[in-house]
């Protein structure tokens, strides 16, 4: 079953790393004068501003600031690196709150030198001692299982069902789940996650783009949506069942895209948004 096509740009957020070549405010300034409603924040593009005035003029700019990336990597085998990973933590959640962001999303990391489960039962610990900064500063968390290629170093969380899991007993109204198709596409139980994550109010997320076939680097050949083999449409169709109404929000990381004229890029966005998605 295939899921309305997007008519209107009015759920659709863009990462600032999509366009990484523009400073912030060219980013805004061209995604508004697009019709673009929703942004994300990484939070290198904050580096050297004032983050509270930054959040003023993305919003006076007529966008919805959608959530700021990325908190996260927990896990450590030396426990001064996994206290380091929480004061920064909090740092993010000190920014989000300062640009206006609701959401941190949790590129939650893992550490080779030890097992997953070890990672895994860190990062819950590192996420249970920052819900009650998050929470005191209105700022929710989103859990994002990565591809199991990025399980050494990235983070230990790479199925939904994890993410799910992790979720479900930290079991706070601050802590979801961002979904992120390039992720997750290939999990045969996708769609009863996503059913289940919806279930327990915990899809805070959607992360939309493509994989390319084949992938000349596994960090930065993301495809644009269309270009590669993930059934986007279908995936989006399970979300929207669940209920959810958020932004749509593309995150590329793109050697390809980069390179070219990012006005042209911007608007190859919104056709594959509108004809793709
Ligand atoms: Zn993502």
């Amino acid at each position: 079953m295939s899921a309305k096509p997007l008519t209107n740009l009015e759920q659709l957020c863009i990462h600032t790393i999509t366009t990484k070549p523009w400073a912030i405010e060219d980013a805004v300034k061209h995604f508004a004068a697009s019709g673009v409603k929703g942004i994300t924040v990484w939070r290198d593009a904050l580096h050297n501003r004032d983050i509270k005035k930054t959040g003023e003029m993305i919003r006076n700019e007529g966008l919805n600031i959608v959530s700021l990336c990325r908190g996260g990597f927990f896990p450590a085998a030396d426990k001064q690196k996994r206290n380091a990973a929480i004061d920064d933590n909090k740092k993010a959640i000190e920014e989000a709150e300062a640009l206006g962001a609701p959401l941190i999303v949790l590129v939650c990391g893992a550490d080779p030198a030890q097992s997953l489960e070890d990672s895994r039962t860190q990062i819950q610990e590192g996420i249970e001692e920052i819900v009650p900064v998050a929470s005191a500063a209105g700022v929710k968390l989103a859990i994002e299982p990565l591809h199991p290629m990025y399980a050494d170093t990235r983070s230990a969380i790479n199925t939904l069902a994890q993410a799910n899991d992790i979720a479900g007993k930290i079991d706070s109204p601050h802590v979801g789940v961002a979904v992120d198709v390039y992720h997750l596409w290939w999990d045969p139980h996708l769609k009863p996650e996503i059913e289940r994550c919806g279930r327990n109010n915990h899809l805070f997320a959607f992360h939309i783009c493509d994989w390319n076939t084949p992938t000349t680097d596994l960090l930065l050949d993301r495809g644009l949506m269309g270009d590669g083999c993930i059934p986007v449409n279908e995936i989006r169709g399970w979300v929207e069942a669940t209920g959810f109404n958020g932004f749509y929000e593309v995150e590329i990381f793109s050697n390809k895209y980069w390179s070219m004229d990012q006005q042209d890029f911007l608007k190859k966005i919104i056709s594959a948004y509108k004809e793709k998605s």
